[in-house]
């Protein structure tokens, strides 16, 4: 049995504008990740079944190793199709936005979904949710949006709703969310809804091959190039950083996603406990930043503070507008603010 985390009167609220919805959309963060596809997909075979017109909207590309999700091709990408995007948000009658918690970070959607009169209803496990809808179902203590959305299907009396497809999907999401169930993982419900969805027909060994099994030979060599060369280690302050140009980036072939994941890798070291990583993006004129830590040193502070950014406590980002080595610098400065923190937590 699941604790019934989510509260009654928004299981609900949200029943009520699913049973009254013909159009419904679904919108998640920039830069897609496994979760926000994950979770999206998952709500998506839902209400489909339910024979409701749904459609997902993405700002941007989303990482190819989750292309093979089932339902990910009818995904529109707003920086393509936006007039399209725009003619759907301002007719659906509800909008469900998925694994965000601030309008600012679902990019151009921002403008039509704020200005839509479509009921909005916030699924997500980011802190401190702005408030911009009118139902919030906001747990930054569950893990992954994917693990809501099966619990939301689950209290609405559903369960038996949920398909092979969609539990492929919300499984995918709480797996990536996880880093494969090994961090914030250690709530055991976690267990007992993987054993629902096997109890659908899903085959969770090969979603763990086909999502994180995928590498391609540029991206092998350039994570071997960037442990190598490009990561420095500061012991005295139990920190890593590694970080990468636009044309570093270049001569590997760099295609989106090819990073994916390399923040993590210095947090594999005994005594480091802090990890970041600075990448000059190729579209944008700004430095993508992303932090990870264990324990209790809170990343996201440093992100907030640092990289105008946020997120969780082990896991989080933001975007520097300045050159690498002000953010370098910057990095260098947070260390040693941090470093009592960063001392006591190993
Ligand atoms: P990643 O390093 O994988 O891009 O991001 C990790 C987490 O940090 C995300 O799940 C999200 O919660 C948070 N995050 C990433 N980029 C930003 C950003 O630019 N602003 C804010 N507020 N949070 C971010
Ligand atoms: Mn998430």
């Amino acid at each position: 049995m699941l604790s019934k985390i989510i509260l009654q009167t928004n299981i609900d609220k949200v029943k009520n504008y699913f049973n009254r919805a013909d159009k419904i959309v679904i919108v998640t963060h920039v830069s897609p990740d496994g979760d926000a596809i994950g979770s999206s997909l998952g709500l998506y075979h839902f209400l489909t079944g339910m024979e409701k017109n749904v459609n997902i909207i993405v700002p941007n590309a989303f990482p190819e190793f989750l292309h093979w999700m089932p339902g990910a091709k009818e995904i529109v990408r707003y920086d393509r199709y936006s007039e399209f995007a725009d003619k759907l948000i301002s007719e659906a009658d509800v909008i469900l936005c998925l694994d965000f918690n601030a309008l600012s970070r679902i990019d151009a959607v921002a403008k039509p979904v704020a200005k839509s009169s479509a009921r909005k209803v916030m699924i997500d496990h980011h802190l401190n949710p702005e408030d911009f809808c009118k139902v919030t179902i906001s747990h930054p203590n569950i893990s992954s949006t994917s693990e809501l959305v099966f619990r939301l299907i689950c209290r609405m009396g559903c369960f038996d709703e949920i398909s092979r497809d969609g539990a492929e999907c919300i499984y995918a999401g709480m797996m990536t969310d996880t880093g494969g169930f090994t961090y914030n993982s250690n709530n055991r419900e976690i267990y007992f809804i993987i054993s629902e969805l096997l109890s659908k027909g899903i085959d969770k060994d090969e979603i763990y091959r086909k999502v994180f099994n995928t590498y391609s030979e540029g991206r092998l060599r350039l994570m071997g190039y960037v442990l190598y060369e490009k990561m420095e280690v500061y012991h005295q302050f139990h920190s890593a950083l590694i970080w990468l140009t636009k044309e570093e980036q270049k001569k590997f072939q760099f295609v989106k996603g090819d990073t994916e994941g390399f923040v993590n890798i210095p947090l594999q070291m005994k005594g480091i406990c802090f990890s970041v990583f600075l990448r000059e993006d190729t579209e944008k004129n700004m430095i993508k930043v992303s932090l990870r830590s264990s324990g209790n040193f809170p990343c996201n502070k440093v992100a907030q503070e640092f990289f105008n950014g946020g997120g969780h406590l082990n896991a989080s980002g933001g975007e520097f507008y300045g050159t690498m080595n002000e953010a370098i610098s910057l990095f260098k400065q947070a260390m040693v603010k941090y470093e009592n923190l960063l001392l006591k937590n190993l």
